[in-house]
């Protein structure tokens, strides 16, 4: 029997007001998990009012108060890390491996904003004029709208909920429809943390029907939004119209660079983790492997090896290597695009097909699957897949691998295995991702460094790190002059 959950509005519990639900499923085996309320405008302008209304408050609560409730938020997770990556495991299908560490990082993130609450630094400067101060500070946007996707069901919400609420403002939350009860998990640890009534509050439905009135509902002032390109597109363009803040994090066609005199084990095995851990569905996965004409056999030899031993299957079973893919409309989308790469001219190595055997055909499987022959123009080499599938391109040179790289639509992560630190550098300087590896995959980020992807990964925010409150905070200059006559700024400094 579904368990039934509600939406957060206004610290009660309450259904959609249409009364109409979605149920989450299992990708592993189809079980029915969840029931959800199907929100739409109507619930989502309840919440917007609710969140408008705890604003007041919230606002003039000191931040290092603000901060010592997410602290305990990060205490009640560590408590309840296991349970929440099961949970996490059950409902996207990503190992439990990876779950915990996807709770890791909103613990991370719960400690990391905390400590924002007694900085929240501003600039003092001099002031041109006798007798006058001038210093600038950071204050809250209003109300903010999250609207998150499913690959990282804890993880990400935090990153957006946790520095706004630090940073004074309230929150209006519209989780991914495919991880719905981690968005209940993470309202109900912040409730019990201490959060006031209305300060955070939680809509579940699709992004039609309530993640696009959250973009439109004229009290909400910011939107941050991770997920595909086409969406954050589309809320972009919306948000100019009304002259919304919109921060965006999407997708990613990641590739590792392999120089002739890398650690080719090492390599491999970062390949193999970065294209198949979550199962492929990382906006940081590795999605092409550009390698060097040298160490090009070898490399492909030792990923397939590598690809043909993961062990596919239910990720709560801890002999797991590889979950299912989110659902079945994603399967089809990556076995389609296999076949668009084999119809250009690339040549599947290992995978390339659905896994279902036994247990497996009651859920969503791919088998890991690596393609070689691979052009730059290819549409499995430009597009993203976000399944279980890499690309190997032959490259004849450092450069033509960084021009290689960067000639995607996508800036997200990259990452270089090579031996000569003159080279490393070189790469450093020049792949145009917004987070570069040396020696490491394409995956792995920290929460206290920014993260975030040039070109058409993002629109030029960074999440996390020391750029976590740029989104939700404005600058506000104030000057004091204390001379008591009238200074004119620049009139009277000459
Ligand atoms: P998606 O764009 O389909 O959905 C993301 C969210 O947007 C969901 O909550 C969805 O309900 C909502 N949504 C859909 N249509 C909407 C609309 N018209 N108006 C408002 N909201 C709407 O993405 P997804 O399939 O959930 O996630 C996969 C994508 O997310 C990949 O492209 C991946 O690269 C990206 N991603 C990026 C990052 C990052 O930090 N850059 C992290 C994780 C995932």
């Amino acid at each position: 029997m579904a368990e039934k959950y509600l939406n957060f509005v206004g610290g009660r519990r309450v259904p959609a007001r249409s009364g109409k639900t979605f149920f989450n499923l299992n990708p592993a085996n189809g079980e029915v998990l969840g029931e959800f309320p199907h929100s739409d405008a109507a619930d989502v302008a309840d919440a917007a009012a609710a969140a408008r209304a705890a604003y007041p408050s919230w606002r003039l609560t000191p931040a290092p108060k603000r901060a010592e409730i997410l602290f305990r938020v990060g205490q009640r997770i560590a408590e309840r890390k296991e349970d929440l990556a099961r949970a996490a495991t059950r409902e996207m299908g990503k190992i439990l491996l990876e779950t915990r560490g996807d709770v890791q990082e909103g613990i991370d993130m719960a400690y990391l904003a905390a400590g924002e609450g007694r900085r929240l630094y501003g600039v003092t400067t001099p002031s041109a004029m006798p007798d006058k101060w001038a210093m600038s500070v950071r204050v809250p946007v209003g109300v903010v709208g999250v609207i998150t996707a499913w690959n990282f069901p804890f993880a990400v919400p935090t990153w957006k909920i946790f520095p706004a609420l630090v940073a004074g403002n309230t929150v209006v939350f519209k989780p991914s429809e495919e991880s719905p009860e981690m968005g209940h998990h993470l309202a109900r640890l912040l409730e019990e943390a201490g959060l006031p009534a209305g300060v955070l509050n939680v809509v579940f439905g699709t992004g039609t029907d309530a993640g696009s009135p959250l973009v439109r509902h004229p009290e909400i002032n910011v939107i941050s939004f991770t997920g595909s390109n086409a969406v954050g597109t589309a809320i972009a363009t919306e948000g100019a119209k009304l002259g919304k803040r919109v921060s965006l994090e999407m997708g990613g066609k990641n590739a590792i660079l392999v120089m002739d005199d890398a650690d080719l084990d090492l390599a491999a095995t970062a390949v193999a983790w970065s294209a198949f851990g979550t199962t492929g569905q990382r906006c940081t996965a590795c999605s092409r492997v550009i390698v060097h004409e040298k160490a090009c056999d070898e490399m492909v030899r030792r990923v397939v090896a590598r690809a043909n031993a993961i062990r596919i299957g239910d990720g709560l079973d801890p002999a797991t290597e590889m979950g299912p893919v989110v659902n079945r409309r994603q399967l089809e989308k990556v076995h389609t695009y296999v076949g668009i790469g084999a119809g250009e001219g690339a040549k599947i190595e290992a995978g390339g097909a659905p896994a279902v055997e036994g247990a497996l055909a009651r859920g969503t499987f791919y088998r890991p699957t690596v393609l070689t022959g691979v052009l730059p123009s290819m549409r499995v080499a430009q597009e993203e897949i976000f399944g279980p599938v890499v690309s190997f391109l032959r490259v004849a040179n450092l450069e033509e691998a960084i021009e290689v790289n960067n000639h995607t639509p996508f800036g997200l992560s990259s990452s270089i295995f090579v031996g000569d630190v003159n080279r490393a550098f070189r790469a450093m300087r020049d792949l145009d991702t917004g987070i570069v590896y040396v020696n490491h995959g394409t995956t792995g980020a920290e929460t206290h460094l920014p993260f975030g992807g040039t070109r058409g990964t993002g629109n030029g925010h960074r999440e996390a790190g020391h750029t976590m409150l740029d989104a939700f905070t404005e600058w506000k200059s104030l000057y004091v002059d204390f001379s008591g006559r009238l200074q004119r700024a620049q009139i009277d400094n000459n």
